[in-house]
């Protein structure tokens, strides 16, 4: 089951996105994860990614291709997939929406987890204080919520157009939450 879990920065993708994986027995994808990992590899892509990570920006769309390409075509991927964090940009939908049907998968739904923003910057700034993520300041937090409405937003249309979008409200506890998420999935 190729499944995508979509949301602002701090709607909790990736505490439900784990859950998700492990209940459904496939892998997850989390770009962040995947660039951080690449920036303390010190390697050519996570030079590259840092740069735009420090200002609260978006990656460009052709580091993130490069990036999950490999990991969308794995063995392990060809029961499914979690995707967390991504894609986070129409251009990065339509190439999931290639590299799938290339393999003759298609998503079967996309959870949008809706957080009122006061929480979300709430939950984020706690995070900050809890693990120390230098992009977890204010100023940063603002611009990242900034990019998710210009950039991520609208994947919320054309999700609800190809006809697989269910909002989920991300708010409660992480029970609650991972509940609503199995009802939707019928897992
Ligand atoms: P996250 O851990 O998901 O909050 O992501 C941290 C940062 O990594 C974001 O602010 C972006 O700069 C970058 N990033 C992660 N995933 C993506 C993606 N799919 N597309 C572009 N940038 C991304």
């Amino acid at each position: 089951m190729h499944v995508i879990l979509l949301g602002p920065p701090g709607a909790g993708t990736g505490t439900q996105g784990t859950i998700l994986a492990q209940r459904l027995g496939v892998p997850k994808i989390t770009t962040g994860d995947l660039l951080r990992d690449a920036i303390q590899k010190d390697n050519l892509l996570g030079r590259d990614a840092k740069r735009f990570m420090d200002r609260g920006e978006l990656v460009p769309d052709k580091i993130i291709l490069s990036l999950i390409k490999q990991q969308l075509v794995s063995p392990e991927a060809a029961k499914g997939i979690v995707m967390d964090s991504f894609p986070r940009t129409v251009r990065q939908a339509e190439a999931v929406n290639v590299m799938l049907m290339e393999q003759g998968e298609r998503l079967k739904r996309v959870l949008l987890l809706d957080v009122p923003e006061e929480e979300l910057v709430r939950r984020l700034l706690s995070r900050s204080a809890a693990e120390g993520r230098g992009d977890d300041t204010s100023e940063l937090i603002q611009r990242r919520l900034h990019a998710y409405r210009e950039s991520t937003a609208p994947l919320v249309g054309y999700y609800r157009e190809m006809g697989i979008l269910t909002i989920v409200s991300g708010t409660g506890t992480e029970e609650e939450i991972t509940k609503r998420i199995e009802e939707v999935l019928g897992t």
